[in-house]
């Protein structure tokens, strides 16, 4: 029983849920979706918040340039390039046999500096604050401080006294581990079974701590805050509940504004953005869709991805039970190629603050992941990891099937749709190790030509 009802009843009153258990490709635009405006409500963070966030990156741009010397080309910025991709938007549409009108681009934030994941911008802006807060509040620094001055014996000596942990099932405890060691905290990676071998090599590399477990994400996490909550000095990164998080992700939106605008690219009413993001426990995408409301209002439409293994924001959102339900709940086992997505649970925080904004979730199988992989490769010369891929189906999803009446709903006429920009959210890949990439595309090429 969940939630008082068997799974036959919940498969009847909830249709896509034999689907999702069925292990199908499945898509579903979300009825109650409203107007920015109103949906912004129900986030209870505000403009303020992310500025304070986007502010206090900005104080920190000296510090990150000193430390991580590949980011003075961008003055201390941890930033990723925007590219259009019509080669890979032709191949798309002969996949899938669909014209696609618009054009398509990709996010690389594959190839941010520092960890080569989306987790650069939610994980080290929540190790940033906790340094900022700490070293306030002992005189180490004050806001007026250049704060290259905390690359310095001292500085690493005073956060040596403390502690970060965190679970992750790969690129979270990449990111944090990362900023937390260079910073001089000690910290400790609670890794789930999905994570790859070479995460935990590299971040051993660097002096963390890396505490290997063989259950999933969830369990990972469970364990991370039980530790962490027996020791004053060691503070916790909850991805399942973190503000921080969502607020160092939700801090991208106003940097693409910029970068559409320098390439060109006009984002109004009648000429929507679609934005297509990979989603895990829920932080990353959540934050960064957050922050295209603010920016764009009604004029984005964000779009969740998940593996067909791992639907738990899909499933959570469309049967109204959140965080109160696991995919394992039904059935689903929750084991994916695409190590950053395998989560079973949503965030609680993001589905419920998120529900009226995020406008459809849809699934992809491990081997389309693949295909798609293969295909970005072939087709642009872009390397990614299997999770990156969960967006690149995204324009043919939106625009195959209407079975939701999503498009009338949106009054996303076909003039419209001409005019539209579609943004596949590349959220990793950069630093997997060549040999593993070569395993991957090989294995792409295999479906590709099956
Ligand atoms: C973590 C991650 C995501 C999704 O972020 P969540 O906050 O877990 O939803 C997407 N892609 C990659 C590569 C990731 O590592």
């Amino acid at each position: 029983m969940i939630a008082g009802k068997s799974i036959q009843e919940w498969k009847r009153s909830h249709p896509l849920i034999g689907d999702l258990v069925a292990l199908k490709e499945t898509v579903w635009f979300n009825p109650a979706v409203r107007s920015a405006e109103e949906a912004l409500r129900d986030v209870k963070l505000s403009a303020d918040d992310k500025n304070e966030a986007s502010a206090r990156l900005d104080r920190f741009a000296p510090y990150i340039a000193s430390v991580f010397p590949q980011t003075v080309p961008t003055q201390g910025f941890i930033e990723s390039p925007l590219k259009a991709i019509p080669e890979f938007q032709r191949a798309l549409g002969s996949r899938y046999g669909l014209e696609l009108p618009g054009s398509v681009w990709v996010k690389l934030d594959s190839h941010l500096p520092i960890s080569g994941s989306i987790k650069a911008r939610g994980g080290i802006y929540e190790v940033l604050k906790y340094a900022e807060d700490l070293a306030i509040a002992n005189n180490l620094l004050n806001l007026n401080d250049n704060y290259a001055k905390l690359d310095s014996d001292d500085a690493r000596a005073f956060f040596r006294k403390y502690k970060i942990a965190v679970g992750s099932t790969g690129n979270l405890g990449l990111s944090i581990g990362i900023m937390g060691a260079t910073l001089g905290f000690e910290v400790t990676v609670h890794m789930s079974s999905d994570a790859r071998q070479w995460k935990k090599d590299r971040l051993r590399d660097h002096g963390v701590i890396v505490v290997e477990h063989a259950s999933d994400y969830s369990a990972a996490v469970a364990e991370g805050r039980r530790q962490a909550l027996q020791d004053p000095r060691c503070h916790f990164i909850d991805d399942e509940n973190s503000t921080n998080l969502f607020l160092g992700y939700a801090v991208a939106a106003d940097r693409l504004k910029q970068q559409l605008s320098s390439a060109g690219v006009h984002v109004d009413r009648d000429h929507p953005l679609f934005v297509y993001l990979p989603c895990g426990v829920g932080g990353g995408p959540g934050g960064v869709a957050f922050g295209l409301k603010l920016a764009f209002g009604d004029s984005v439409h964000c779009i969740f991805a998940e593996p067909t293994h791992s639907p738990c924001m899909f499933l959570g959102v469309y049967s109204g039970l959140h965080d109160a339900v696991s995919v394992q709940d039904f059935g689903i086992d929750n084991v994916t190629a695409a190590d950053g997505l395998a989560v079973g649970r949503a965030s609680g925080f993001v589905g419920k603050a998120m529900q009226r904004l995020v406008d459809g979730y849809y699934t992809v199988s491990d081997d389309e992941l693949y295909a798609l992989l293969a295909l970005i490769n072939r087709a642009e010369g872009i390397q990614l990891e299997p999770s990156a891929l969960a967006g690149a189906p995204g324009i043919a999803r939106m625009l195959a099937r209407d079975q939701d009446g999503y498009r009338e709903r949106m009054q996303l006429t076909p003039g419209i749709l001409n005019n539209a920009t579609h943004l596949v959210w590349a959220t990793g890949g950069s630093m997997v190790p060549e040999s593993e990439m070569n395993a991957y595309v090989s294995r792409g090429e295999a479906i590709l030509a099956m």
